[in-house]
């Protein structure tokens, strides 16, 4: 069997997380280390390593997850002014290899990122 990604853990609640909002197909919760007053990671139920990873087979979710963040920014009270980012792969900063959208804001932000 493959090891539980971090996120998956947190999901079946063996890691205790700050959750924000979850239904059936995803999950959001703080990031541990956030880099804005703002910062939570919407993750998917089922555990895609990365965006490159995903297929044509992954089209319904990736359209549900990027569906919940306008709902999720409206909850958090940062619908104007909000970044989503993707990091894919260890050099461009990917650490958790269970795909999740950063939902950053709260503060100004640069462009372009660094
Ligand atoms: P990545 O670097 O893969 O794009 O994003 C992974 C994110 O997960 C990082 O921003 C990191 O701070 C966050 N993170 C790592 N471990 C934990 C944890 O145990 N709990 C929470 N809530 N976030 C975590």
């Amino acid at each position: 069997m493959e090891e539980k990604t971090l996120f998956t853990k947190i999901i079946e609640r063996e890691v205790p997380a700050n959750i924000v909002y979850e239904d059936e197909q995803c999950i959001a919760f703080h990031d541990i280390h956030p880099v804005a007053p703002i910062h939570v990671l919407l993750v998917p139920k089922q555990p895609i390593p990365s965006i490159a990873a995903a297929s044509e087979d992954d089209q319904a979710v990736l359209g549900y997850l990027f569906a919940q963040v306008s709902q999720l920014v409206k909850q958090l009270g940062c619908e104007d002014a909000f970044r989503v980012v993707i990091n894919n792969g260890a050099g461009a900063g990917q650490t958790v290899f269970h795909l999740h959208l950063h939902i950053i804001a709260g503060r100004a932000l640069q462009w372009p990122p660094g």
